[in-house]
């Protein structure tokens, strides 16, 4: 890597543990006619043995200087696209593509995280899993469950959409420069989510933890407190409640529920 420049705006920490690498690429399980997107391959660290698996895959790189380590990865099963990922139609180019399952992974730069995930949920194309590395104290956000501090308007997004598991700690050694944080590989496996009005159930999220210290009832305020009285108490939850104490299900329901009446 003594010719390649590392450029901080593009997140570039390259992985060089070997061990890491294989427990990222086998976190997912795809077979000859399925279909993987790679987020950043960099110096194809991931792309090389993602490759083995023999099926059709897309890789996006923002930064063209890593073609003197990904040019000789590609072949009629793997394309790089130039380009920034956030920007991609993906639903319109994976229309001309021919696969059974789709498997989305990458090594992302830290500060676009939540935009990546929303950049992929909001195109709605239909996939198994998003396996990422993301800052561990992300990781720890994500993976919160009600009654902890870190739980919060992402973790009840993502639990909407995705099953998360943990897959590796990933101590900050491992990465060449070494960056200033640790991470965690995380795998997001896709759900059937119960149909909600999903613009207005973001928004009650929203709502809700706007001001995280403010009870529930503060937060929402302006709709029916009788409705939301009712929905609260049917999840074991109360007026006087935060956000970070109800369930995904006490959302939904309240997205439904203030919804209907047109509140
Ligand atoms: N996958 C490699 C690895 O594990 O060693 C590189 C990981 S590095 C943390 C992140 C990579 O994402 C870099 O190669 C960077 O140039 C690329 N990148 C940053 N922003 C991007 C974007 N918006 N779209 C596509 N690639 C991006």
């Amino acid at each position: 890597m003594a010719k390649f420049k590392f450029k901080k705006k593009y997140g570039q920490n390259f992985l060089k543990n070997e061990t890491i690498i294989d427990k990222i690429v086998s976190s997912i399980d795809p077979l000859p006619q399925d279909m993987i997107i790679e987020i950043g391959p960099g110096s194809g660290a991931l792309t090389r043995k993602l490759k083995n698996y023999g099926c059709q895959l897309i890789a996006f790189e923002i930064d063209e200087d890593t073609k003197q380590y990904l040019l000789t990865l590609e072949d009629d099963k793997t394309k790089i696209i130039y380009g920034d990922f956030l920007e991609s139609d993906i639903t319109k180019l994976f229309k001309k593509y021919d696969y059974e399952r789709l498997f989305i992974l990458g090594n992302l730069p830290y500060y676009i995280t939540t935009p990546i995930i929303e950049h992929i949920i909001d195109s709605k194309i239909n996939h198994e899993s998003l396996t990422i590395m993301v800052q561990k104290e992300v990781a720890e956000r994500f993976l919160a469950k009600p009654h902890h501090k870190e739980y919060g308007y992402m973790t009840v997004l993502l639990e909407y959409h995705y099953d998360i598991e943990k897959i590796i700690d990933v101590d900050r050694n491992e990465f060449y420069p070494v960056p200033k944080v640790d991470s965690t590989v995380i795998k997001l496996r896709k759900k059937n989510s119960e149909p909600v009005d999903y613009e207005f159930f973001k928004t009650i999220l929203k709502e809700s933890f706007q001001f995280k210290r403010k009870t529930i009832y503060n937060n929402l305020k302006k709709y029916d407190k009788s409705i939301l009285e009712r929905v609260l108490e049917k999840h074991g939850n109360k007026l006087s409640d935060r956000a970070e104490d109800l369930p995904l299900e006490a959302y939904i329901d309240l997205s439904k529920s203030l919804n209907e009446l047109g509140n």
